[in-house]
């Protein structure tokens, strides 16, 4: 056994100091960036933000909406092959990752789209990205889709990163345990604080020119902004972009002034009982389910959420004088604030 006594910090831990600039206002700064995919030569410009391939938020719905942001959708993986072929002939698609994990009628699915469409950007998605059989699929998934943009996760720490990246990946997807939905910690004490795992897994894509996506507990705009300080190259939201139009969960109604109205969204974990209940039959008895179901306040469209978004990004530009997004990074001081404090000096 061993112990690793440097502070490890989540979004909740820092603060981002604010620095002397020269920008005037919010308007001067670009949230854009344009990023250049190793394994492909490919590059993309857009606000980098993913909706999360949940099946509440990765949603063809949500992909038309964030696409006019320049954002990006996982879809989420139980459409029907015909539904994907559709959408993916559509010119709103070219911002959409075709989301699959390691089981086999997945890759079936996929070669059957592919028979039909060409499938850009593909995101494999397992939940622990430890596993040698997981680094032989991104292999595998490089070696038969050498145009294809492939994110592959999920990773916390430098060495796995630099493995997938190594393997095929032009994007690793980082986070283990953050998630709004996710009671992974809890029920294995496994996990990583997650702005130190983007720091840590960021500086090891970039020093092999590869990319990270910094993938759940972002619970408010300044955590998404934040991940971009650490080194994030896109962000992948699920729990703020739920509870939206553009989804496809279940709405909770109730009376309100003697009129029925929508007020909640059922938004739950990938691998909860309700989504195993949906799409398994029920909890496999080997194993325990590792998310939870909760009910998240309806908001009408997404649109309003992305301004509020992109807004608070802008904000944070401007307070720390990053005129581009790129320039972010090198532009962040984060301060411990509070208990990490305590924590790490005994106060
Ligand atoms: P959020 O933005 O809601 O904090 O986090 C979204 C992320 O949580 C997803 O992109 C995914 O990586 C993770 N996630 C989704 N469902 C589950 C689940 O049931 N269990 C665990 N451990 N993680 C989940």
């Amino acid at each position: 056994m061993r112990i690793e006594n440097d502070p490890k910090l989540d979004f909740k831990d820092v603060l981002i100091r604010p620095k002397r600039s020269t920008l005037g206002s919010r308007a001067e700064v670009d949230i854009t960036r344009t990023l250049r995919f190793m394994h492909t030569g490919r590059s993309w410009t857009g606000f980098p933000l993913i909706a999360s391939n949940m099946d509440v938020t990765g949603t063809i719905g949500m992909a038309r909406a964030l696409h006019k942001h320049g954002a990006m959708v996982a879809l989420h993986k139980h459409y029907p092959a015909e539904m994907l072929i559709d959408f993916l002939r559509a010119p709103e698609s070219a911002n959409t990752f075709y989301a699959l994990g390691t089981a086999e009628a997945d890759w079936d699915k996929l070669a059957a789209v592919k028979r039909q469409v060409a499938v850009p950007n593909i995101c494999l998605d397992v939940a622990n990205g430890y596993t040698e059989k997981f680094v032989d699929m991104v292999a595998h998934a490089r070696e038969t889709n050498p145009d294809a943009v492939i994110m592959a996760g999920n990773v916390v720490t430098g060495d796995m990163t630099e493995a997938l990246i190594l393997a095929g990946a032009d994007i690793v997807k980082v986070g283990i345990g953050p998630g709004s939905v996710c009671t992974t910690r809890k029920m294995t004490g496994v996990g990583y604080p997650q702005l130190s795992a983007t720091i840590e897994c960021a500086d090891a894509a970039h020093g092999l020119k590869g990319l990270v996506c910094a993938d759940g507990g972002c619970t408010v705009p300044g955590d998404i902004a934040k991940a971009y300080g650490a080194g994030a190259d896109f962000v992948m939201l699920g729990g703020m972009l739920a509870g939206h139009d553009e989804c496809e969960g279940e709405l909770v109604h109730e009376v309100l002034d003697g009129e029925e109205r929508a007020t909640k969204m059922i938004f739950y974990g990938m691998s909860s009982d309700t989504a195993m209940k949906k799409y398994a039959g029920g909890v496999a008895a080997y194993r325990a389910s590792e998310g939870k179901t909760v009910e998240v306040p309806y908001r009408g469209p997404v649109d309003a959420t992305m301004q509020e978004i992109m807004g608070g990004v802008r904000s944070m530009m401007t307070y720390i004088g990053a005129t581009r997004l790129k320039e972010v990074p090198k532009r962040t001081t984060f301060v411990m604030v509070g208990a990490q404090l305590n924590t790490v000096f005994g106060g």
